[in-house]
């Protein structure tokens, strides 16, 4: 499950409440060049790193997709997404829009949401509170806001961050009505339930 969006969607804020909802949800965070903000802890948040380290993953094979987004480089690590899906876990991932469509073309039975602020008026007062952008950076995530919000037709889902909560259950419908898909049901539960083989009403 990816959420993508523009930077200051709420991306982020939306978190705890999925890993809350869904127990067998299991965020994997990002590899990064940026240096980590106030609070943000390594292996949590991000894997904080250097360019050089960075670009020993990309030649090791060890990133799913990687990106240069607003001057630094954030990509995938593949291992931990793989082993998690390997167990049969939820994984969820918060990428841009360049992370999301290569992403979509690796897992196409992924789901992939993309998240809408209120306004842009709204997304830049986010963006100055978090206190962390130089005017050009602002300037730069807003435009790249712009273009990201209209080519939002590209996911399977919009979800609207208006109200934290509203937007966190409709986050929480989606996943709900995405698992009880007949293609995401494990057959075994089915025959489980009635038995293999020929039907006895006969
Ligand atoms: P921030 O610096 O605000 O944490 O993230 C900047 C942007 O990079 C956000 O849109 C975020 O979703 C995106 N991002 C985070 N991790 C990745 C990643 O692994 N790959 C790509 N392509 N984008 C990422």
């Amino acid at each position: 499950m990816v959420l993508s969006g523009p930077s200051g969607a709420g991306k982020g804020t939306l978190r705890p409440y999925l890993t809350k909802a869904f127990p067998d949800l299991t965020f994997c965070a990002s590899a990064t060049t940026r240096p980590p903000r106030a609070g943000e802890v390594h292996g949590r948040h991000y894997y904080f790193m250097s360019v050089e380290e960075f670009q020993q993953h990309i030649e090791k094979g060890e990133l799913l997709e990687w990106a240069n987004v607003y001057g630094h480089f954030y990509g995938t690590p593949r291992r931990p997404v793989m082993d998690a899906l390997a167990k049969g876990r939820v994984v969820l991932l918060e990428k841009d829009m360049q992370g999301a469509l290569s992403l979509q073309k690796t897992f196409p039975e992924g789901v992939f949401i993309f998240i809408l602020p209120p306004s842009l008026d709204e997304l830049k007062r986010r963006l100055m509170g978090r206190g962390t952008e130089t005017p050009e950076a602002l300037q730069r995530r807003l435009a790249t806001a712009v273009s990201e919000i209209r080519s939002a037709g590209r996911y399977g889902y919009a979800v609207l961050n208006d109200d934290l909560k509203e937007a966190a259950r409709r986050l929480v419908a989606i996943i709900t009505a995405e698992r009880c898909r007949v293609s995401r049901q494990n057959a075994a539960w089915l025959d489980a339930l009635v038995g293999k083989g020929e039907s006895k009403e006969a």
